[in-house]
């Protein structure tokens, strides 16, 4: 399901962030349950609106959260508070990116990508 009441802020042009790679108006903000195999991840929103691009984007690769992961990114998160998602470890910061399940990400899907 797409989320269209978050108006997403520019791309942010500084030496924290890596260039970004896709044309803005192609993403889209989506709970993170939806995230697909392949979609580029840009940053996160929440309810208020707020977009926090990440420093570099990613290709998510979804699996099954497992609760039992000590990658450091897993084992913050009460598995008795779930649902959670993980989009994957094939990030910036070489741990799985989990996250609550209504989470809303920013995301250019797969098949926007070149
Ligand atoms: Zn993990």
């Amino acid at each position: 399901m797409r989320t269209n009441r978050i108006e997403l802020p520019p791309y942010p042009s500084d030496e924290d962030h890596a260039p970004l790679l896709v044309d803005l108006a192609l993403a889209e903000v989506v709970f993170a349950r939806d995230v697909a195999d392949g979609d580029l991840v840009l940053g996160i929103a929440d309810l208020f609106g707020r977009v926090e691009y990440h420093n570099d984007q990613y290709t998510a690769r979804p699996q099954p959260f497992d609760p039992t992961c000590q990658c450091g990114g897993c084992n913050t998160y009460d598995a008795a508070e779930g649902p959670f998602v993980n989009l994957g470890d094939d990030n910036q910061w070489q741990v799985c990116d989990s996250m609550p399940a209504e989470w809303l990400v920013v995301i250019v899907r797969a098949a926007h990508l070149a």
